[in-house]
């Protein structure tokens, strides 16, 4: 049942004034003050922006042992959703693709620094333009965060010696439209 307003209204301005600049208990985001070890599998997934960064074949230097990413995408990635076509079925078809968990999100060297699995683990907060925080995926898109429109070709339309043409650089960089939230610009 709705609270009655006329206790407020007798209160007098000033009591009503303090009643709205109080602070208001809001529970805290599930992502927010959590060990990794903590969320249930659904929230664990849900950390996902779906950019499909950590889905372009990566390269490793074999005298630096530098990786390096190509604009190439696995042959299950969808450059204009930016998501795997088979996720269910996806480790049986591709045999490098990974399963994130808390421990491996810690070592792995290359997940993307807008990565929000590496962004937790860091102790950083989730941008603005994360679909958890703006309500929306395409945010990660406008963004520029996600791989649509710049994967160059997928791995199996592409002559294994020649992937080295295809290493570029902003997989592991933050670009200038995620910097600022689009009202703020
Ligand atoms: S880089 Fe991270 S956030 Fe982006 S698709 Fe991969 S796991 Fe998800
Ligand atoms: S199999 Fe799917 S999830 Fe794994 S790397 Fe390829 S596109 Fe990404």
């Amino acid at each position: 049942m709705p609270r009655q307003p006329s206790q407020t209204n007798t209160q007098g301005s000033q009591a009503r004034g303090q009643a709205r600049n109080a602070p208001i208990d809001e529970p805290q985001p599930f992502w927010k003050g959590k060990a990794l070890e903590a969320f249930t599998q659904p929230e664990w997934e849900s950390l996902c922006d779906g950019c499909g960064r950590c889905c372009l074949v990566k390269l490793e230097d074999e005298d630096t042992g530098e990786i390096h990413f190509t604009d190439l995408g696995c042959k299950l990635l969808d450059g204009e959703t930016c998501r795997c076509s088979d996720y269910r079925r996806r480790r049986q078809r591709v045999r490098d693709c990974l399963k994130l968990t808390p421990e491996s999100v810690r070592s792995l060297p290359w997940l993307p620094p807008t990565c929000a699995y590496r962004v937790l683990a860091e102790g950083r907060n989730l941008a603005w333009w994360h679909p958890l925080v703006s309500g929306t995926p395409d945010s990660v898109h406008d963004a520029g965060i996600s791989v649509r429109g710049r994967v160059a070709a997928l791995e199996t339309e592409v002559k294994l010696d020649d992937y080295p043409d295809y290493i570029v650089s902003w997989p592991k960089k933050v670009p200038k439209a995620a910097k600022v939230p689009p009202r703020k610009r």
